[in-house]
């Protein structure tokens, strides 16, 4: 509700970016999600590194250990705020908001700059600098447990389910039938938060630079033939998480391409720009030069190739905007500071499923979500 209000008033006084939004609504109880924050109180992750001790609650023993969070605290290079626990996935999280100390990581190559061209087919096409090429394959996690949530939902259908008019419960079988349905969801969801974590690290763990597109996520999922792929592959997620591990953990920069730079529709060998490149065309044939390369791949090079552009020097300096084609390089204000506002540490325990609400998106000024697993 709090931030329900700071949104709202935010969105009216023209500060929040986005869409507008409306005033906040009440939640009837069975639709909120199961979450709470606590800001007073005895707030601690207990010596042992397995258990944490919450006000009310008293002390919880974690699935996860929690020692990297405790290692900062007793290094006095950590803060504790507050802590968020919450329902996910048929699971109880906690999490710590944190002020934390932290060294920034060097990378591996800080001179080098990689784009990062989004697909369905390969998840992700990434060209570097120097022209090498990656590809990722797309893992697919929903498409592959289809089959599974077919079976599983087909069994909830044939039992007895609510009826508002009739005031008709839904039965106990019904209800198994239904954990056993959001089980496979929830390992869906954990496949996927997991294949894009260890994509995305890597990636900042390796380049100076990384650009991606500004892809309209929210417009696609509006097509029906393709939203099923696209929330699979979970675009907007890979660019959340690329934004702030460049951005905090590694002070390099994630520069993002202008939704209307023509990446697949320019030659990287020449420049020349195609006036027409339908998306069944899988191959990109330059009139000009006659180069002859996969759309893709073009496409990651074009972006690599916008980092030469925006990026002067190394990529630590702090010149932004240069190329007009860049609508955004990202967290080059923020990386001299020393001390940064972090959640850290996420817990959860197994218990009863229930359907994954949406997630929200949530703007904390100053506040970098990382979620390290606890329990
Ligand atoms: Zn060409």
């Amino acid at each position: 509700m709090r931030r329900g209000q700071v949104a709202y008033a935010k969105s009216k006084s023209g500060k929040r970016k986005g869409a507008r939004i409306g005033a906040p609504r009440f939640k009837a109880q069975r639709k909120a999600r199961l979450a709470f924050r606590f800001t007073t109180g005895t707030i601690r992750v207990d010596a042992d590194g397995r258990h944490v001790t919450l006000p009310r609650l008293g002390t919880l023993r974690t699935h996860e250990p929690a020692v990297k969070l405790l290692a900062r605290v007793q290094a006095g290079t950590a803060r504790i705020l507050s802590a968020t626990v919450r329902h996910e996935r048929g699971r109880w999280f906690v999490s710590f908001q944190a002020e934390v100390k932290r060294d920034l990581e060097r990378v591996a190559r800080p001179d080098a700059a990689v784009g990062i061209d989004l697909g369905v087919k390969t998840l992700a096409v990434m060209a570097d600098s120097t022209g090498e090429i990656r590809t990722v394959a797309n893992p697919g996690h929903y498409d592959a447990a289809r089959a599974q949530l077919r079976r599983a939902s087909r069994i909830v259908s044939r039992r007895q389910g609510p009826d508002r008019r009739t005031g008709q419960k839904p039965s106990k079988r019904r209800e198994k039938a239904n954990t056993a349905r959001n089980r496979v969801h929830h390992r869906v969801a954990n496949l996927r938060e997991d294949a894009l974590h260890k994509l995305t690290t890597s990636v900042a763990a390796e380049y100076g630079t990384v650009v991606v597109e500004d892809l309209n996520v929210a417009g696609m999922l509006r097509n029906r033939r393709m939203a099923r792929r696209i929330a699979d592959a979970g675009f907007g997620e890979i660019r959340r998480l690329l934004d702030y591990k460049t951005g905090q953990r590694h002070a390099t920069r994630m520069v993002v391409a202008s939704r209307w730079y023509p990446s697949s529709k320019t030659c990287s060998g020449c420049g020349a720009v195609e006036a027409e490149l339908p998306l069944h065309v899988r191959t990109y044939q330059c009139d000009a030069c006659h180069l002859v390369i996969d759309r893709d791949d073009n496409a990651a090079l074009n972006l690599a190739a916008l980092a030469a552009a925006a990026v002067t020097g190394t990529g630590v300096a702090g010149d932004q905007g240069t190329a007009p084609v860049v609508s955004k390089p990202r967290g080059a204000d923020r990386k001299t500071r020393a001390t940064r506002l972090r959640r850290m540490a996420e817990a959860g325990r197994a218990g009863g499923a229930t359907l994954p609400h949406q997630r929200q998106t949530e703007t904390r000024d100053g506040t970098q979500a990382e979620a390290l697993t606890l329990w």
